[in-house]
């Protein structure tokens, strides 16, 4: 909050500064020439006469104090409110990875021409999946999209200092996946290898004696072929992203407000017009109301609005009526949590994989890959459907990595016989209950309402690629780089599902 005032702060008042510098370089010069023997600067002579009168304007406009210590709260409470935008030109529910990298992309390309406020909730992102992800990058999907958005994302994170700038440090660990297969599933995974590398990823098929050439540590039985990302693929660190992406928007001019969107306003808008006479009426959406951490709700006109909350969209979505009104609007956005384990393990003997391997995936689902420099490993698996852990908590269950986890890495590496786990956490899937993938574009029925979720374990590493492609529906009315048409909502109305076969 402090950074975004100081920030604004400083675009507002750059008059002031310069007339400063200015009137100091004016001083300077006529120094100089004092020498000749002429008299005062005439600047500082004004401002020696305005005297008082100028030093309440100062007073007004600069904040007094340095901005740090107590007695500073009032300028920046009075600052924050002064500050509010009560109207903008497009309002993002949510400011993790995916609302914050559409903000940076708006702001990056229509600067002042939009504006762009981002609400989030929860400024320290305690329980955003952003920052409870594992961060991982790969090309290794079966649809075309999926595949498209993650070679940007590795484009993206190739050139993040000079898009994101040099304090950005997202360190990409570049040893690829490994994604194993039995009999059953080689044929698949032999298929969506071709057409990875036909969109320009790089990986090759092992079979299982060349599996064990390359990974020693493996044990192949039951294994028929893998396939090895050579380039473009591995993991990075999530809340280094996110951090570059809402700092550079901020920089750009949008507007971070922390706090919860409660529910919208409504407008009523004629359906048709013919001649003078309208077609009936329907309701559009023209305001949120949020609550502010203070407990006081406030209300944000939009022109246009974007659900990005992450686990929480379907939730949102409802509050706009998506899912409870009629016709179109009897149709939810299918985006609930669904709870995912991660374990952070060692190994107790030095048998254990190095520290290029891939991040390993077996044909069950269970993965693991290094984590850092400590020998330390991380791992999991996503439940069945029977076995969904309740939503309500992030609390973890170790009993899942003991019956669930860990046979599955024992049998794939047999040095995990002996392992210790000595930390985990939990975080939320934005999962999307109709196909596991992400829904983005505009809503059908509402024209100023645009979706960006249910990326459901997939979604870090296609930030970059879905604050563009937004941006380019709001900024060009199309998709212009990467087309996601077959990503939008209306496959939901028509059920058409979209599967991804390479679901972690
Ligand atoms: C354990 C785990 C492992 C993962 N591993 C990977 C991986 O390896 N690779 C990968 O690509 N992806 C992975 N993901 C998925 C990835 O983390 C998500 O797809 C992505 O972070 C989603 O970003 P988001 O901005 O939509 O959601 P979030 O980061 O959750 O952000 C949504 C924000 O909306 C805010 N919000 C919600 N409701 C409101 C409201 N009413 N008002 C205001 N603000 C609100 C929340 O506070 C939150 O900060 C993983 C996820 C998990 C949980």
């Amino acid at each position: 909050m402090f950074r975004v005032g100081r920030t604004s702060f400083q675009r507002n008042v750059p008059h002031i500064r310069r007339l400063a510098s200015d009137a100091s370089n004016q001083d300077n010069h006529i120094k100089k020439s004092s020498v000749t023997g002429s008299t005062e600067n005439p600047i500082s002579r004004t401002f020696k006469i305005l005297g008082n009168d100028m030093k309440r304007v100062k007073n007004f406009i600069l904040p007094s104090k340095k901005v740090t210590g107590e007695e500073d709260v009032d300028y920046l409470e009075r600052y924050r409110r002064e500050d509010f935008q009560s109207h903008c030109d497009v309002l993002i529910i949510g400011g993790g990875g995916v609302g914050s990298s559409i903000a940076y992309w708006l702001k990056k390309r229509a600067r002042k021409g939009l504006n762009v406020v981002v609400v989030e909730k929860d400024s320290t992102y305690q329980k955003a999946s952003t920052c409870l992800s594992v961060g991982g990058l790969r090309q290794q999907f079966s649809i075309v999209e999926n595949i498209q958005m993650s070679l940007y994302g590795a484009e993206f994170l190739r050139d993040v200092k000079q898009l994101l700038g040099s304090d950005v440090h997202v360190n990409f660990t570049p040893f690829g996946y490994l994604m194993l297969a039995t009999e059953e599933g080689a044929e698949q995974l032999q298929e969506n290898s071709k057409l990875q590398n036909v969109l320009g990823a790089k990986n090759e098929i092992l079979t299982a004696n060349r599996l064990k050439e390359r990974f020693p540590w493996m044990n192949t039985d039951g294994i028929a072929i893998g396939c090895h990302g050579l380039e473009k693929e591995g993991w990075f660190d999530p809340w280094a992203l996110l951090s570059g992406f809402k700092k550079r928007a901020i920089e750009y001019g949008a507007h971070y407000v922390n706090a919860e969107v409660v529910g919208f306003e409504f407008r009523k808008l004629p359906n048709v017009l013919v001649g003078n006479s309208s077609m009936g009426e329907h309701e559009g959406l023209d305001k949120v109301f949020i609550r502010m951490k203070d407990g006081e709700t406030r209300t944000v006109k939009f022109s246009i609005v974007i659900i990005a909350a992450g686990a929480e969209s379907g939730k949102v979505a409802k509050m706009a009526r998506v899912g409870t009104g009629k016709g179109v609007l009897s149709v939810p956005l299918p985006v609930e949590p669904r709870k995912r384990y991660v374990y952070v393990f060692q190994c107790e003997n030095d048998r254990g994989p190095g520290i290029n391997t891939p991040l390993t995936i077996d044909p069950t689902g269970t993965y693991f890959r290094r984590d850092g420099l400590g020998g330390n490993y991380l791992g999991g698996k996503s439940p069945s459907p029977e076995e969904e852990p309740v939503t309500d908590n992030l609390e973890v269950d170790y009993s899942y990595f003991d019956s669930k986890v860990w046979p599955d890495l024992a049998r794939l590496v047999p040095a995990f016989e002996a392992i210790k786990v000595k930390n985990a956490w939990a975080g939320f899937y934005e999962y999307n209950t109709f196909d596991e993938n992400g829904i983005v574009g505009p809503h059908p029925s509402y024209n100023n309402l645009y979706i960006a979720t249910g990326f459901s374990g997939h979604g870090i590493q296609q930030t970059p690629a879905v604050g563009r492609a937004i941006s380019e529906m709001i900024i060009d009315g199309e998709f212009r780089t990467i087309d996601l048409t077959r990503f939008g909502f209306d496959r939901i109305l028509v059920d058409q599902p979209l599967y991804e076969a390479n679901i972690v």
